[in-house]
């Protein structure tokens, strides 16, 4: 088939949710890619977050086709060898001793929410239902996980959503302490909003979140889908801002392109559980888990997660001198190996002149150059990177400083 034949036979069977850029992508190595006409491209979003350790990773590739000749899948009817093993590793990472798992990020948000409430559920509290959500937060497109997701273009066709969720600013400590009361089952944060434009909490906001909790009683619940599990050269980005929730959403990069999400608890939360509260027919099943210890494997003991810190301040720096020497860039926000390149306009034209020289970025909340390439980028790469991405800016953006 040609790319032309490909795309006609999408735009007739294929439901027309996603506005696809004109490549065909049929092979990758590493932070590589190769569409169908043999073309390299060097790639900066990783399948948005979820090519974690690089496309075509050895180790990776040999587990899933051992596991494929092992056993794929027996349900959650039985035990099997590596579900806890995975999720022994995720409670050492995370401070979070038990897991749920699911095949998505939104998923993940979505068991989140549903132990939030039936904790609450469980002391009788049958008032203590509400939700606290951020301005700009994403977090993903099933009703539940909809419904604490701030952009109106995404709700409004689908209203009416699950009701008891308010909006805070993710700035403004009063407002949350103003909104937060004993009715509040959870406030959910992404500590670096993805979807909103990478963006960081505050260590001042984090604080009140604190607070807030401490004085309500209210769980918090970290959506970690974009910028956990390393991605910012913290285990968590929770952690860096001092937080310990009691709930973590985890997916992305968890399969390093195996769909698992996961949805991580404190005992006490997890103690108002009982069977049959939620499941899940594929959630954790043999290949998910054995792609997620490997990658779990590899970000630990392998020095991933310290190689990350290492390139991730390479990045940063190589971010800085960029934003000095083009007008065209109002901000620059992240960490490790997530960032935003805040524009003052709209960024489609800098993401498609990128991706004719060949470098594959994205956008996001409309003026923000989004970089989420895969944890094992090497400096060499970084710096090819960023000359293209010069170039890209010079071409698209006028008023380049020498
Ligand atoms: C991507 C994302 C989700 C949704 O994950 P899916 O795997 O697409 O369901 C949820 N929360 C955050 C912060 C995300 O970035």
């Amino acid at each position: 088939m040609t790319g032309e034949d490909i795309v006609t036979l999408e735009q007739r069977h294929i439901l027309q949710v996603y506005r696809r850029a004109p490549l065909v992508l049929v092979r990758g190595q590493g932070a590589r890619l190769w569409d169908l006409e043999g073309r390299e491209y060097l790639d900066l979003i990783s399948g948005v977050g979820v090519a974690s350790l690089g496309h075509a990773h050895a180790g990776l590739a040999r587990a899933i086709a051992d596991q494929a000749d092992t056993l794929l899948h027996c349900s959650n009817l039985f035990y099997h060898p590596l579900q806890a093993q995975v999720a022994q590793r995720l409670a050492a990472l995370s401070g979070l001793p038990r897991a749920f798992f699911c095949n998505s990020g939104t998923e993940a948000v979505e068991a989140c929410l549903k132990l939030a409430r039936r904790y609450w559920h469980a002391q009788g509290g049958a008032g203590r239902a509400e939700i606290i959500a951020l301005d700009r937060s994403f977090h993903g497109r099933t009703f539940g996980s909809l419904s604490v997701t701030a952009d109106d273009h995404y709700r409004t066709p689908f209203a009416p959503l699950v009701p008891g969720v308010r909006f805070v600013p993710p700035d403004d400590p009063d407002v949350l302490s103003a909104a937060a009361s004993q009715q509040t089952a959870a406030i959910i944060i992404e500590g670096i909003q993805g979807e909103g434009g990478v963006r960081p909490l505050s260590d001042r906001f984090a604080r009140a979140l604190e607070e807030t909790c401490r004085r309500t009683g209210a769980f918090l619940i970290a959506d970690e889908v974009q910028c956990g599990l390393g991605r910012t050269g913290h285990a968590f980005y929770y952690q860096k801002l001092g937080l310990q929730p009691d709930l973590v959403a985890v997916g992305k990069a968890l399969g390093g392109g195996v769909p698992v999400g996961a949805a991580l608890a404190s005992e006490r939360v997890a103690s108002a559980v009982s069977f049959g509260d939620h499941g899940s027919t594929y959630g954790g099943n043999l290949l998910a888990c054995r792609a997620a210890l490997v990658f779990l494997e590899t970000l630990v003991d392998g020095g991933l997660l310290a190689h990350v810190g290492e390139v991730g301040a390479h990045l940063e720096a190589r971010l800085r001198s960029l934003a000095a020497r083009h007008p065209a860039i109002v901000d620059i926000r992240g960490a490790g190996v997530m960032w935003g390149i805040e524009l003052g306009g709209p960024a489609d034209a800098v993401v498609a002149e990128a991706l004719a020289r060949g470098l594959l970025v994205n956008r996001t909340a409309g003026t923000v150059v989004r970089l989420l390439p895969p944890l094992t980028i090497t400096a060499a790469e970084v710096d090819r990177a960023m000359a293209i991405l010069d170039e890209t800016l010079l071409q698209a953006t006028p008023g380049a400083v020498a």
